[in-house]
């Protein structure tokens, strides 16, 4: 039986969007596949509220992290971990030579503009990096509120890993001052995994060009040159099939859900688990700081968590265990992509059922 996913990625995926990877390919070259990126480009501008330069990278998220840290630091990164995603863009950083300091909470906590100020007032930094939604905590950094602290530092590159919110979250990518957002298609997307997104900005693009060493299948100025100076090209072979399912997509969700009930409707899902959570569990995140589309579960019962999923698995449902030191004390669901409040009531009530709640 397939198990509905309610997993922090890869997320269940559309039928009709599934099936929009089956049709016959294009060659990458052509006016078509031109025409295709473009389309892709301009409704994702409008998803991000940006106008500025949209990149596609045929690669996880992972891949444009790891591009951002390394195209775009010239004197020395600040990296702000709340959680095993921020650290991740630290190793990046280090494993390319790109010199860098990491600042980290506690696991569940969150950054306040205070804390990132004090960083950036030291003068040391050309670059931040900062994880919008910690899918292994369930925390969402207040990036509004850090947005205003960075606005003040001209010279800052600010780079924000919003895999696991963006197209989930709203985010105003130009009125933030947002450099480079970064999300991949197995979130909040909701499309199959290997095709990634990121917003790049003129500060960015100014930045990049003074960095001699951007390494090559991740330079995202040589990404940025395939769209400006070759109409909309990619410098190797994409993923066209991603390209077709990602264009279906977005005009479904500009055109036919609309961006502003996606938002809401994550925001209501987020609501439901938190109060389920709340009611039977506890929530492990700071309740200042929740996350829209992932919820963190502390497992105070002490409830067999293998048990649960198999027995979910038996009814067509699986959620996750908790992310590494995490992994015994907690547990996670997410809630994101074309995720319905209906089947997640319905996934909630399956738990209740096994686990004799109530
Ligand atoms: C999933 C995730 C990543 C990694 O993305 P990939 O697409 O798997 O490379 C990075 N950051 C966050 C917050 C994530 O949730």
């Amino acid at each position: 039986m397939h198990k509905k996913l309610f997993i922090p990625g890869p997320v269940e995926v559309r039928q009709e969007v599934l099936s929009q990877m089956a049709l016959p390919l294009i060659g990458h070259r052509g006016k078509d596949a031109s025409q295709l990126q473009e389309n892709i480009i301009n409704n994702f501008k409008k998803i991000f509220y940006t106008n500025e330069q949209i990149l596609l990278s045929t690669s996880s998220g992972s891949g444009l992290m790891e591009g951002a840290i390394r195209s775009c630091t010239l004197k020395k990164a600040a990296v702000f971990s709340i959680g095993a995603f921020g650290d991740r863009w630290y190793e990046m950083a280090i494993s390319n030579n790109i010199v860098a300091d990491k600042f980290e909470k506690q696991w569940g906590e969150a950054f306040t503009k205070e804390e990132i100020e004090r960083v950036l007032e030291t003068g040391e930094y050309d670059l931040i990096t900062i994880t919008h939604n910690e899918t292994s905590t369930g925390v969402m950094n207040p990036i509004e509120e850090i947005a205003e602290v960075i606005g003040k530092y001209p010279d800052i590159i600010f780079c924000v890993d919003a895999v696991s919110s963006a197209v989930g979250s709203k985010i105003e990518v130009d009125k933030l001052g947002i450099d480079i957002l970064i999300t991949s298609s197995q979130k909040c997307i909701g499309l199959p995994p290997g095709m990634s997104v990121c917003t790049f900005s003129t500060k960015a693009i100014k930045r990049a060009e003074k960095v001699t060493y951007r390494g090559k299948y991740f330079d995202l100025l040589s990404l940025y040159k395939y769209i400006k100076d070759k109409n909309y090209q990619y410098p190797s072979t994409p993923s066209i099939s991603h390209m077709y399912a990602l264009d279906y997509q977005l005009n479904y969700i500009v055109n036919e859900e609309g961006i502003e009930n996606r938002f809401g409707r994550h925001k209501v899902m987020a609501k439901i688990t938190e109060e389920w959570a709340d009611k039977y569990f506890e929530l492990f995140a700071d309740k200042k700081y929740l996350s829209n589309t992932v919820t963190t579960i502390k497992n105070v019962r002490n409830i067999d968590f293998s048990y649960l999923n198999n027995e979910l698995g038996k009814r067509g449902f699986q959620i996750s265990n908790g992310y590494g030191i995490l992994k015994d004390k907690t547990f996670r669901i997410a809630h994101m992509a074309d995720c319905t409040i209906e089947s997640l009531n319905d996934l909630l009530e399956n738990i209740n059922d096994i686990l004799k709640l109530n």
